[in-house]
């Protein structure tokens, strides 16, 4: 049966890639039909600040699908990335990549007979990545790190099922979770939790440092690693570089109404148009798509024909044997269709599952909102506001005390989040923005915070306020360092 999926040809090489890719799928006999959609740079110029026509957005939500090439964001016009808004106005919560050795493609541990096979899941819609960025002043810029426990648990349980169905026995989560205690705190915490569900899998974490020396250590360690966005990208790209860089790690951005399939590298202006460009990326992406579709055996097919390519050593000038003359972008795909139906002599892949019929996730209708936790036991503790101000500590300080009522004292200053006030030491330097810790004397409401900083303004300069709460034994905000 043929499965109707959204194609959007993208940017700079992308055209030329995707036909390449639409090529060998043809050839192959995939029974998919392609809707093919406007979405790329030129779009913006016609005025969609999202980079895709509203016909384009409509085709994509009824068939839920997207299989896209590289797209270029217009630099300076103040437009978000049309890649990361299509993974997030969907909610594609998880990035897949996954990361393998290939025959025909050297790299360092290739050479050293180290065999790399693993996946990289990256949380795609939360962290920094809300690009929620203030100015408190114009010395300081800030941005809010959003991690939410619905986020990250739809992202991990889908983590936990993804490795029971490709059949890992071990799960690793990383993260950075002694430095940010709350964000990365929550995202881990939450990653425990749903282990619990899942005890034929060993569950395990590492600290995201530890982790990028470890994988570049041992890379062969590790099957399956969780991380939160931003780690999760600096993590992906690095993984790419162990297998031989971006051209040959697809991308699988999954969600659970809409998914989208892309290479991961750009659109490479400098060769576009040239027909230099590897089409592998796009390729395994295609590849991971086909599977979420259930074409697996077309999925084998392709895979294997790709490998005996690589294998035969026939190359892009991006990468190959030196001395060895490279192919140009259509002469690869037709090596690869001469290959259909062979195998690679070393590591042919034979995905043990049966073909089976894609279904069309239901149609949304309003947005969903997950409940709230319960807050019967929140307890109001005080206030962190952020001050500009260029005295000394206890300058900024001697503003406070006087103003402040009899429900507030004072806790303690801090600048760049080190203490200065009280105590502290003087050779931290300090930047025209303080945090002042307001903590309660006896019971406060929210209604009392707004009111103690109205008084305060006319002594110092607010730019942004965090209310303090707690809930039983669990602090909702982090202590200074040196607190
Ligand atoms: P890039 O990935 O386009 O290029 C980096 C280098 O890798 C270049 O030398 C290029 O020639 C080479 N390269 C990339 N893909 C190749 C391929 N398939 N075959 C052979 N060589 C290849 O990165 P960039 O130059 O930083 O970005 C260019 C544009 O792409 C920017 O507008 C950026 O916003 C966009 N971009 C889009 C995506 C996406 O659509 N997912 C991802 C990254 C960058």
């Amino acid at each position: 049966m043929t499965t109707e999926i959204a194609v959007a040809k993208g940017d700079g090489i992308g055209p030329e890639i995707m036909e390449a890719v639409l090529r060998i799928f043809e050839s192959a006999g995939v029974p998919c039909t392609y809707h093919f959609v406007e979405m790329s740079r030129s779009v913006f110029d016609q005025g969609f600040s999202t980079g895709m026509t509203p016909e384009a957005k409509a085709t994509i939500e009824d068939l839920g699908i997207l299989f896209k090439g590289p797209m270029e964001t217009p630099k300076g016009k103040g437009v978000k990335s049309i890649n990361v808004t299509a993974r997030k106005v969907w909610n594609t919560y998880a990035n897949v990549r996954r990361f393998r050795s290939i025959k025909g493609v050297d790299t360092v541990f290739s050479r050293a007979g180290i065999n790399i096979n693993m996946t990289i899941l990256r949380e795609n819609i939360e962290d920094t990545y809300g690009g929620i960025e203030y100015m408190h002043n114009q010395d300081v810029a800030v941005c809010y790190r959003l991690i939410t426990r619905p986020g990250s648990e739809q992202f991990v349980r889908f983590c936990f099922d993804y490795a029971v169905r490709q059949g890992h026995t071990q799960i690793t989560c990383g993260h950075k979770s002694n430095i940010m205690k709350q964000t990365d705190g929550l995202f881990m915490n939450v990653f425990y939790e749903v282990a619990k569900e899942y005890p034929q899998l060993q569950a395990n974490d590492v600290i995201v440092d530890d982790l990028a020396m470890k994988l570049v250590r041992m890379p062969d360690k590790f099957q399956l690693v969780i991380l939160p966005n931003l780690q999760g990208d600096i993590i992906s790209d690095l993984c790419a570089g162990l297998v031989g860089g971006l051209g040959f790690a697809p991308s699988a951005n999954i969600g659970d109404s809409i998914s989208i399939f892309e290479a991961v590298h750009g659109t490479a202006p400098d060769i576009a148009g040239k027909k230099l460009a590897n089409p592998t990326s796009l390729l395994l992406s295609g590849i991971m798509m086909l599977r979420h579709l259930g074409k697996i055996s077309y999925a084998d097919t392709i895979e294997n024909a790709l490998l005996k390519t690589l294998e035969d050593g026939i190359h892009t000038g991006d990468f190959g044997a030196a001395g060895s003359t490279p192919v140009n972008t259509d002469q690869f795909a037709d090596a690869l269709i001469k290959n259909l139906g062979n195998k690679p002599h070393q590591d042919a892949v034979n995905t043990n599952t049966a073909d089976f019929e894609f279904k069309r996730p239901e149609k949304r209708t309003f947005n969903r909102v997950f409940p709230e936790s319960s807050n019967d036991n929140e307890v109001i503790d005080g206030v962190d506001m952020f001050v500009t101000s260029d005295l000394q500590a206890a300058g900024v300080a001697a503003l406070i005390e006087p103003k402040l009522s009899d429900k507030f004292m004072l806790r303690m200053i801090s600048n760049r989040g080190t203490q200065v006030y009280p105590q502290g030491s003087v050779y931290t330097d300090c930047v025209p923005h303080y945090r002042v810790r307001l903590e309660k004397k006896s019971e406060i409401t929210r209604a009392d915070i707004f009111n103690q900083m109205a008084v305060l303004t006319e002594t110092v300069q607010i730019e942004d306020a965090e209310i303090l709460k707690s809930w039983g034994d669990v602090r909702g905000y982090a202590l200074a360092q040196g607190q």
